[in-house]
């Protein structure tokens, strides 16, 4: 039997949406509502593939989610919101409690709560959302995807800091991750173009977009990954610094009067491409400035590329050799300067990229040499096609 299945995206202000005809796996509408609170918030959705938008007062996520079910049926995307048999929310932080997703009910409510003190700009959102489509679809099933589930599989000397023990009994310090349900899929889709079970490659996946991370992939499972207790940690990013010495915090309190929370703010939106550069947070701004002759949108690039290699590296050693390495999201998947020197970094490991087939965006492709020892994958990650298949498999639809 044909369903509809929502997978929603909800931020503190904003609510992602794509809609999908399972088990075809088809998208029939997507779209966005923007500055949920304000007079001039946005809402866009795509009716006959063209994108159609409202300027309007949107109160909160309840009316947004309201609007949202009112313009499928005005629209004629669907006959009845019955039709809707599912919606799977992706959730920033699950910390501890969960290693896959699950179906929403009160304990994962109060769960997902108890971690807003880990994630309090995504959680409480996330709340809000779930909350707006349990009351607008009473008796649909919702279902939570965890960007950290997949990163569960961690040993505890990958995941553990070296802190005072406490901190991690008392206040739950340790490495969670991010992009986890990215990171899978594109992992198990790289197995399937190899042809062979995910169980027997090696993989690092790459996800490079505004926020970035890497992940060490054995048997299927996460081994280790960049981002930590937040997406700070692990390579620099759009406007993060990714890692670097604590000190640099109290040091520039101390200089700019400010308090940590401040200048942590900063490391978070001020850094990475943003501030190196001066220029941009966004990759194509920064390969313009370059390729015009700016140097230091060269080095905002080059500290990144370095970074994103010396990972590789590790993750060479830790796996013991990697058979496959992915490129995936914004950047990995639309800069062939980004993976071209990426790769020419890991040239001791035996990786080559052919040029011409490295120079393309966003096709799911090998773009190794035949005699490269590594395969080199750049493989479009589709986290909302995973949100919609795991509502089908816990809410048991068939
Ligand atoms: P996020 O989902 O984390 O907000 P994305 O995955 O959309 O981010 O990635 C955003 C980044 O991808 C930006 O730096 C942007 O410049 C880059 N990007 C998107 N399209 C292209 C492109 N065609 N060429 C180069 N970079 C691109």
């Amino acid at each position: 039997m044909s369903v509809k299945v929502m997978a929603v995206n909800a931020g503190s202000s904003s609510l992602k949406f794509k809609l999908f005809e399972m088990p075809a796996e088809t998208v029939i509408t997507d779209g966005v509502v923007e500055r949920i609170g304000l007079e001039d918030a946005y809402f866009t959705i795509r009716v006959n593939g063209e994108k159609k938008k409202q300027v309007l007062p949107i109160k909160d996520h309840g009316v947004a989610v309201q609007m949202l079910l009112d313009a499928l049926i005005s629209e004629h995307i669907v006959n009845d919101i019955s039709e809707i048999k599912g919606v799977g929310h992706r959730i920033v932080q699950g910390g501890w409690y969960f290693d896959d997703s699950v179906l929403v009910d009160d304990e994962v409510i109060r769960k997902i709560d108890e971690l807003c003190d880990l994630a309090p700009l995504h959680n409480p959102a996330h709340l809000i959302g779930i909350r707006a489509f349990m009351n607008a679809l009473p008796g649909v099933p919702n279902i939570t995807v965890f960007d950290t589930s997949f990163h569960q599989s961690m040993s505890e000397e990958s995941f553990m800091y070296a802190i005072p023990y406490e901190w991690y009994e008392k206040y739950h310090i340790r490495k969670y991750g991010a992009h986890g349900t990215s990171h899978k899929y594109v992992a198990n889709r790289c197995a399937a173009l190899i042809g062979k079970p995910v169980e027997e490659l090696k993989i690092v996946t790459c996800h490079l977009g505004n926020g970035a991370s890497l992940c060490a992939i054995e048997n299927g499972l996460c081994k280790d990954t960049s981002m930590g207790l937040t997406p700070l940690e692990g390579i620099p990013m759009g406007t993060r610094s990714g890692n670097l010495d604590p000190t640099v915090v109290s040091y520039i309190c101390n200089k700019l009067n400010l308090n940590a929370t401040e200048v942590v703010n900063m490391l978070n939106k001020k850094s990475g491409y943003l501030g190196v550069s001066g220029v941009s947070n966004d990759s194509r701004d920064l390969e313009a400035a370059m390729a015009a002759g700016n140097d230091r949108a060269r080095l905002a690039l080059d500290i990144q590329y370095k970074r994103i290699a010396d990972y590789i590296g590790s993750y060479y050693v830790l796996l013991g050799g990697i058979d496959a390495i992915v490129f995936t999201a914004g950047i990995g998947e639309n800069s062939p300067r980004c993976r071209q020197q990426v790769v020419r970094r890991l040239g001791v490991l035996g990786v080559k990229i052919d040029e011409e087939k490295n120079n393309v965006r966003g096709e799911e492709i090998l773009i190794s040499t035949p005699d490269s020892k590594i395969k080199v994958f750049i493989i479009p990650t589709d986290e909302e096609l995973v949100i919609a298949r795991d509502v089908m498999r816990l809410a048991h639809i068939k």
